[in-house]
């Protein structure tokens, strides 16, 4: 892969659930080290297109390359050996298992074991809460903590592209900024990460690059700066 190439290259893709259409022909890209937000209302194909990427549902058509290789076909298992991981909607961590239980799973695919030490290192100085609270049940946690503990569980695979899907989903407010505290700990650790949200205000000020979708297809895209005033353009006439 020359430098320049991105990561992640989704092109003209295509999902379909029976006669519902749910992404009609999306195109993106996300470079190593970028910050890229997807964000659209109720329905608009966020969480579609992250579930094709990771190998969740078929795409009926159209391409998707990860540091220049197809992940055509591939089953999520595939993918996460690839580098990718996916943190989905409703956190979905192990309630009954404790933190360290839930933290050692996500280890699991992982090659390289002689760094998992120092990875969890940097996973408690990132959510210094899941070292408190290694022993205790994750169903014991707040929401936000249990969004701490499937985002720490994901980087655990090592991952070079982390996918997020709505992770204020059904958060107290207070907790949100939390979530988004620790959205930032991510950036600045250099994280590439294509993060799905609802806030859009939120998400395009917090993005390198967003992509606004709109009935299964991109209605606007652009950087920070040349997004900033379009959003709210977006929300008077597109109803986003
Ligand atoms: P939300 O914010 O509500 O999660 P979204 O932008 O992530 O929305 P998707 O969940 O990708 O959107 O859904 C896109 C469209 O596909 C919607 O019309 C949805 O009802 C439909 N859809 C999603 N999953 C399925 C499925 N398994 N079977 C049939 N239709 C589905």
């Amino acid at each position: 892969m020359s430098s320049s190439e991105p990561l992640l290259i989704v092109e003209d893709l295509v999902v379909r659930y029976g006669a519902v259409a749910a992404v009609q022909g999306v195109s993106l890209e996300v470079h190593t080290g970028e910050v890229v937000g997807l964000i659209g209302p109720n329905g608009a194909g966020k969480t579609s297109i992250l579930k094709a990427i990771f190998g969740l549902v078929p795409t009926t058509s159209g391409t998707i390359r990860f540091d220049g290789a197809s992940l055509a076909g591939l089953p999520p298992e595939k993918v996460v050996r690839a580098g990718i991981a996916l943190v989905p909607e409703g956190r979905q961590v192990f309630g009954t298992l404790t933190v360290a239980e839930n933290l050692s799973l996500g280890a699991t695919p992982r090659r390289d074991r002689s760094s998992l030490s120092s990875d969890m290192d940097r996973v408690f100085t990132l959510f210094p809460v899941l070292e408190r609270y290694l022993a205790t049940h994750a169903g014991r946690l707040s929401g936000g903590e249990q969004q701490q503990l499937a985002i720490a569980r994901a980087l655990l695979s090592k991952p070079r592209l982390l996918l997020l899907d709505e992770p204020s989903l059904g958060l107290a407010p207070i907790v949100i900024d939390g979530v988004h505290d620790a959205l930032d700990e991510l950036r600045r650790a250099k994280v590439t990460i294509l993060l799905v949200e609802q806030n859009a205000a939120r998400t395009v000020e917090f993005a390198d690059r967003t992509y606004l979708l709109r009935s299964g297809k991109v209605a606007i895209s652009g950087t920070r700066e040349t997004l900033a005033g379009k959003v709210d353009l977006a929300h008077a006439y597109l109803g986003v």
